[in-house]
């Protein structure tokens, strides 16, 4: 029997709704990240429409917002060993090796990350994409192994919210990456697919 998941369009979910839970429950611009005291807590500071503020993050929640970025920006990434905060950027220890992020790449993606969680971002997984839509403003993107159709991805070339949102999401079902759901559909197992598709489209059709 052909496996057919990533063919058949699944209703949007409801499940991610519940699971990106925001960073700070308005739309915020970082200033900066730093870690405070002997715990060395995560804490941002950033601007929202009320005004300056900062608040603490828990290390796990910190975590595995790093994970997430070099998860999207990786195909083959695996477990955070350590991370510390230089002038530039946070260094990481991974278990495949070493890694730096910018500040401005992760304020940048902490930013976005609110955002998709704030906008309730609703994703349907397609055999050749991931279908993200606004229901708020009914927009729609479509992430797939190169990137985003929106103009963040293809004119600020950062990871956007759309492939935030399909990342996390794949992740609550199962999946490792974007690259890894989309490596079930193609190939050998593609054509199969496509051709059961046809066989069904040809029974439909009563030919
Ligand atoms: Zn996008």
């Amino acid at each position: 029997m052909v496996n057919c998941i990533g063919i058949k369009s699944t209703h949007f979910s409801e499940k991610l709704n519940s699971e990106i839970q925001p960073l700070v429950p308005l739309e915020i611009k970082i200033e900066s990240l730093k870690l405070v005291g002997i715990a060395q807590i995560p804490q941002i500071v950033y601007i929202t429409s009320k005004g300056r503020c900062s608040t603490f993050l828990s290390k796990a929640k910190f975590l595995n917002c790093l994970l997430c970025f070099l998860q999207i920006k990786q195909r083959h990434f695996s477990k955070i060993i350590s991370y510390n905060l230089q002038t530039s950027g946070i260094n990481i220890n991974a278990e495949n090796g070493k890694y730096f992020i910018t500040y401005s790449e992760i304020h940048a993606f902490l930013e976005r990350y609110n955002r998709a969680a704030l906008e309730k971002l609703e994703v349907e997984l397609t055999a050749v994409s991931s279908v993200v839509r606004n229901p708020i403003k009914g927009t729609v993107a479509e992430v797939n192994n190169i990137g985003c159709s929106c103009a963040d991805m293809v004119y600020r070339h950062t990871i956007c919210k759309h492939q935030i949102a399909t990342h996390l999401y794949l992740q609550s079902n199962g999946w490792g990456s974007l690259a890894e759901y989309l490596q079930q559909n193609t190939g050998k197992n593609w054509e199969e697919k496509l051709l059961t598709m046809a066989e069904v489209a040809k029974y439909d059709l009563g030919l």
